[in-house]
């Protein structure tokens, strides 16, 4: 069947929407039309050059529509179920899957890390060759086939354009708070960049009734949002020295946690030096390739700092997923502050305008 997306040549240049050819879903795959699609950072960085990646590419990998069709040996999901993308598909037998822990299934290693289905191959071509899509959701575009346990079904009367949302940022950052750091209420919390991931950091301290919720930004746009997701202290750290605000807010020692949601060698250090004894910094942010740190080993041995690392907030999907789409239309989190405007896939390129320029909420687009 033909699709229309948003393809991916090379670095630096803009995506160009066009026809491709999508196959039936096979073995164990669903076919997906999407509702909507958020436009996420990691699709930039694709973009900018700073992670490699094949092309052609259909990216897009925050989606979320309805099952039109499955493939044979499909069991959990069926057609008109809704569904939010997730960009782990994993096994669900290994060590990892066993352990609550799929996103480091070397399942999705080799397939959505590789921009390529289970076996390996593409189900998009053009004029009959492969096109590739990105972590194996590739939603940028109006209809997509994904492997099974990319696709979680979820409530039907929850807003898919808002939903597609946890299929990465609210999954991610709420998940790091309350998956992989497991925050108690009360504990402290620095949240270093205030983009999707950052906030939903915010959203996911506020959840679980953290203390003091210290967002920090460059964008004072950012940092509003923070603000009404529930940060208690927003610093703009192009302003305002972050350190001395810190030291004001929690003494010298530090926070308990401090997220860094941006991937920056300078902001991951600074995560580092801003926790306490004992304290934890949580790094979600990703990095571009290449990027190293500089942590002084001495302090995390003598003052038992650690530094731990979060993938799509340690979440497991098929449980995850529901419940987050739950908590949003019970009101507790709010995606709509995640939301800068919505598109159509013809907006693509000014969407990645947008985020290039420092605006924290992203464009959704709709299809
Ligand atoms: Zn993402
Ligand atoms: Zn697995």
């Amino acid at each position: 069947m033909k699709v229309t997306a948003a393809v991916f040549e090379e670095a630096g240049k803009e995506l160009v929407v066009q026809e491709l050819e999508l196959d039936d879903p096979k073995d164990g795959e669903v076919l997906v039309r999407l509702a909507a699609s958020g436009v996420c950072h990691s699709d930039y960085h694709v973009v900018k050059g700073e992670w490699g990646s094949p092309s052609p590419l259909v990216l897009g990998h925050e989606g979320a529509g309805v099952v039109e069709a499955v493939g044979p040996g499909v069991t959990t999901v069926e057609v008109g179920d809704h569904v939010v993308l997730s960009w782990v598909p994993y096994c669900g037998h290994c060590k990892y899957c066993n352990t609550g822990r799929p996103a480091l299934c070397p399942q999705v290693q080799e397939s959505a890390y590789q921009s390529v289905m289970l076996d390996g191959t593409t189900r998009l071509t053009r004029d009959g060759e492969p096109v590739y899509s990105y972590c194996a959701t590739g939603s940028f575009a109006d209809r997509v086939v994904v492997p099974e346990t990319g696709a979680i079904p979820i409530r039907k009367d929850a807003p898919l354009e808002k939903v597609a949302l946890i299929g990465c940022a609210v999954a991610t950052g709420v998940g790091a708070v309350i998956n992989t750091a497991k925050v108690q209420a009360g504990d402290t919390v620095l949240v270093i960049g205030c983009g999707g991931v950052g906030l939903s950091v915010v959203m996911g301290a506020a959840l679980v009734s953290a203390g003091k919720i210290i967002a920090v930004d460059i964008n004072d746009d950012s940092l509003a949002r923070a603000r009404s997701l529930g940060a208690t202290t927003t610093i703009n750290s192009a302003k305002t020295d972050l350190a001395d605000v810190l030291h004001d807010l929690v003494g010298p020692d530090g926070v308990d946690w401090a997220f860094e949601a941006i991937g920056l060698k300078r902001t991951i250090e600074t995560a580092f030096q801003s926790i306490r004894p004992g304290g934890t910094a949580v790094i979600v942010g990703q990095a571009a390739d290449g990027v190293t740190v500089e942590i002084d080993p001495l302090v995390m041995s003598d003052r038992e700092k650690s530094m731990i690392g979060s993938s799509y907030g340690t979440c497991h999907p098929a449980v995850d997923f529901p419940r987050l789409v739950d908590l949003f239309m019970e009101g507790k989190l709010d995606l709509d502050v995640l939301i800068a405007r919505t598109g159509t896939i013809h907006d693509i390129n000014k969407a990645f305008a947008a985020m290039g320029s420092g605006e924290a909420a992203r464009t959704v687009i709709a299809y």
